[in-house]
């Protein structure tokens, strides 16, 4: 059947003095209604820019698209006009980010925020709009939302301006919610709830939800599926029950060995060694051989093709069988 949102080989370049970087390189993923899509990776993996792209927010320049597909509910959105993208931008996609401080205007309250978008966009009247936005405060729970919704972002803690911009990209439905390291600056108790509620805003609601996060950890009680980047590809793709079971590739294991764990205190956390590649200089053959700790000599010069592990997992590593296998 017809995905909700459908990303198909998606290629992306960013033209810089220096040279073209290839920041996607054939990315492919979907999310469906209701349910929750992990996009892991570390800072530069692309995860983002395919995000933004979703969106339409890509800078161009020097970002541009040079090729692959993205659908929503089947309509091609590469093709679509810039009024269409403007449209389904609140309507039918959100996208929130983390920090709530550059999505919220700081000079004016958080419910005259609201409230405006759902005057210029559903035409409604500043009463009807005022009472919607403090219903929108209410479902992100944010106490005293009568109250809080006269007040200004600074006047919020990080958690409830996190939650203010939630129930801002809610305002007018949308289906599907993207989530960009919703949570990384926040303390981990709030770190959790936030999770908790966009878990539970995905359920009531029915809307998919995409989860870009560099900490596997955050993510482990609400991802239905997972995708792991690096360096503009998907390396990993699998159902997160299979996946926190048995990484399918080096560097997922990498990522799991660096959750930190409540049981073991003072711990030293394993950290992946070394960077991730400059985008203008990829290593030849697998890109994260320079990195990894399985790599053996045919890494440094073939790119691994995928390698089905099972219903819908794949994994971009020449050993990811024996990893199954042995462990
Ligand atoms: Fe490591 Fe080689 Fe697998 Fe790449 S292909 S992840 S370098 S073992
Ligand atoms: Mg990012």
């Amino acid at each position: 059947g017809e995905h909700l949102l459908e990303v198909e080989d998606l290629h992306v370049e960013f033209r810089t003095r220096d040279g073209v970087a290839k920041v996607l390189n054939g990315v492919s993923y979907h999310v469906d209604a209701g349910e929750t899509l992990a996009v892991l990776g570390e800072s530069g993996s692309g995860k983002s820019v395919t995000a933004q792209t979703i969106m339409g927010i890509l800078d161009i320049p020097p970002g541009a698209v040079t090729g692959g597909s993205i659908r929503y509910r089947g309509e091609d959105l590469l093709a679509a006009s810039d009024n269409r993208r403007r449209e389904l931008r609140g309507e039918s996609m959100a996208m929130i980010f983390q920090d709530a401080l550059s999505a919220l205007n700081p000079v004016y309250t958080v419910g005259f925020q609201i409230a405006e978008q759902l005057r210029l966009r559903r035409g409604m009247s500043r009463k009807d709009a005022t009472k919607k936005a403090v219903e929108l405060l209410d479902q992100v729970k944010i106490p005293n939302a009568k109250q809080r919704v006269k007040e200004f972002p600074h006047q919020f803690s990080g958690g409830m301006r996190q939650r203010a911009m939630i129930a801002m990209s809610l305002a007018l439905d949308p289906d599907l919610l993207i989530a960009d390291e919703p949570t990384t600056a926040l303390d981990v108790t709030v770190q959790a709830q936030i999770m908790d509620l966009l878990d539970e805003l995905r359920r009531e609601r029915g809307m998919g939800l995409i989860l870009i996060t560099h900490d596997l950890g955050v993510v482990a009680e609400v991802a239905d599926r997972i995708v792991v980047m690096y360096a503009g590809r998907i390396v990993e793709s699998s159902d997160a029950y299979s996946l926190y079971k048995q990484p399918g590739h080096p560097y997922t294991e990498g990522l799991m060995r660096s959750i930190p764990r409540l049981d073991l205190k003072g711990q030293e956390l394993e950290t992946i060694k070394g960077l991730p590649p400059n985008l203008l200089a990829v290593p030849p053959g697998c890109p994260f051989h320079p990195r990894c700790p399985r790599a053996e000599e045919r890494c440094g010069t073939e790119v691994p093709e995928y390698h089905q592990l099972g219903l819908g997992r794949i994994s971009a590593c020449h050993f990811a069988e024996e990893m199954m296998s042995r462990g």
